[in-house]
């Protein structure tokens, strides 16, 4: 399904049974996708209970999540309305880049009760094939992975994926996240993983946008002399207003992300290259003012963080 975000879902299939992990936007069907690849009787698992990854949930008839309340009461309820204006404003991002004119976002998608629910360590078996779920919160409480040992296969959700890699909302959690990916990796490297699968990988939709590059990273060892800035040019599309704050509009953000950026909101962007202390928007609920963040959770988990960096 076309997404600004390039959403993956994936369908594991075993001998008896398949797998079906995520299920989108909820935006098209995807039950009838599924049944033209497998007849086999598929139970859905979903990766973490993020709106971009439970839309399809009430096509299907099984669909189990991580066990913990605030999942269930989301599968249960489907997106929040709030969620479908996020959606709506990504599809409208999405529009400026390329057609999809033939695709109307619902006011509401409905959700669907899990029917059933996973703990760490459980297995699942689907015939011939075992997976196994690992627990690891810190993009979300709810994130989860799957192993597969025998084919050296890895499904990492949200937890892992070729870009900026997220904790930043309210069930986020960044010492969780650090501890989270020790295990994994480690388990991994036990494992002799070879190839990893991701539930989001940033596609390029535009030719000839705004290029953005990443500057090669300098070692340094002293305070800097410099007397003018530095880092990612962002004049060439984004506007300083008279009020002093910051405009852009929605094709030049998608051009932006597109070409290797890791957002549609360029001040993500920024974090990622950590070169510049802009701030977007002037929400003081999510990630656009990061700074913040960033700071908060610095100070909040301070003890964790002395302990993994000063070893
Ligand atoms: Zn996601």
């Amino acid at each position: 399904m076309p997404y600004e975000q390039d959403d993956c879902c994936f369908l594991i299939l075993g001998k008896e049974k398949a797998l079906l992990w995520d299920t989108g936007i909820g935006i098209d069907h995807l039950r009838p996708l599924v049944e033209k690849i497998t007849d086999l009787p598929v139970t859905v698992l979903i990766s973490h209970d993020y709106f971009d990854h439970i839309g399809g949930n009430a096509e299907f008839d099984e669909v189990w999540c991580y066990d913990i309340d605030t999942a269930i009461s989301h599968l249960t309820d489907g997106p929040t309305a709030e969620e479908m204006e996020e959606l709506k404003t990504e599809m409208q991002l999405l529009s400026t880049v390329m057609d999809i004119s033939g695709i109307t976002v619902p006011d509401h998608i409905p959700g669907k009760a899990p029917t059933g629910t996973v703990k760490d360590g459980q297995l699942i078996d689907l015939g011939g094939r075992i997976l196994e779920v690992l627990y690891t919160p810190g993009h979300s409480t709810s994130s989860i992975m799957l192993l597969d040992s025998e084919n050296k296969l890895l499904f990492t959700g949200d937890m892992y994926y070729p870009g900026p890699l997220t904790a930043i909302d309210e069930d986020s959690s960044f010492p969780d996240y650090v501890a989270s990916m020790r295990k994994v990796a480690d388990r991994a490297a036990d494992e002799k993983i070879e190839w990893v699968y991701c539930s989001h990988k940033y596609g390029k939709y535009v030719e000839g946008a705004v290029t953005v590059t990443k500057p090669a990273a300098e070692k340094q060892t002293a305070n800097g002399t410099g007397e003018t800035a530095s880092g990612t040019d962002l004049t060439s599309w984004a506007t300083l207003n008279e009020d002093g704050k910051v405009s852009f509009s929605l094709a030049d953000a998608a051009a932006y992300r597109t070409k290797g950026a890791s957002k549609a909101t360029p001040g993500f962007d920024v974090i990622d290259y950590g070169q510049e202390d802009y701030v977007f928007g002037d929400s003081d609920s999510n990630a656009r003012h990061w700074s913040v963040w960033v700071l908060k959770a610095l100070q909040e988990n301070a003890d964790v963080l002395e302990a993994l960096f000063n070893q």
